[in-house]
């Protein structure tokens, strides 16, 4: 597995966040990398700093079964930030903006969608009210979150479990993801982009 590169000043521990991006439909002429890309790009512009990015990974669409029957494969990856000014609440305003921006729809809970943006991790913090819960409830059961998560983080301890993302990851059965190509972004500090 290529690890992916840590752009910047690498952020004290206690204050990395992580989240997940999850795409299967285009949007305006953009899929696949192409369109993480634009993602990552998008959050900048929201103000979501990024220090790290994991490589993107294709996965079956998740639940398998009937709900998601004939879906096209999702890319996914995790972007590290760091929680800076930002609250969990804040973080998570940024993220749905860039899911309006990306044309996101909200219709059946496992329906095809041209972006999803997760708060996997705030900076270790555990929240459980209507609207966010902290962790994310099921980072801990995907390996299209844990594997990319593991390129940037493999020691990540999940604050509820206290178990690794290595160790997570292990116990899973497998998942079909796979790694796909590095992505391009912006680092932290704004400068020329990076490769993950
Ligand atoms: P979905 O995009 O279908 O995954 O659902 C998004 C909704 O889940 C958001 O509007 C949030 O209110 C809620 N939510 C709860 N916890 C989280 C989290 N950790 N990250 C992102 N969304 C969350």
């Amino acid at each position: 597995m290529q690890t992916a590169k840590r752009g910047g000043v690498a952020k004290e521990a206690a204050q990395r966040c992580y989240v997940g991006l999850g795409a299967n439909l285009p949007h305006q002429g953009l899929a696949g990398v192409a369109l993480l890309e634009a993602a990552i790009g998008a959050l900048v512009e929201e103000g979501v700093a990024i220090c790290a990015v994991s490589s993107a990974w294709r996965s079956p669409p998740w639940p398998p079964g009937a709900e998601t029957e004939g879906q096209p494969d999702y890319l996914n990856a995790v972007v590290e930030t760091a929680a800076g000014a930002l609250d969990p609440a804040a973080l998570l305003d940024r993220l749905l903006a860039v899911e309006r921006r990306f044309g996101r729809e909200r219709r059946a809970r496992w329906a095809a969608r041209t972006l999803d943006l997760d708060i996997i991790d705030f900076a270790g913090a555990t929240v459980s009210r209507p609207g966010l819960t902290l962790p994310h409830p099921r980072a801990h059961e995907r390996a299209f979150v844990l594997a990319p998560l593991c390129e940037l983080a493999p020691d990540w301890r999940h604050p509820r479990l206290g178990e690794t993302a290595r160790a997570l990851l292990a116990r899973l059965p497998d998942q079909g993801v796979e790694r796909v190509a590095a992505l391009r972004f912006r680092d932290c500090e704004g400068g020329a982009s990076r490769i993950s």
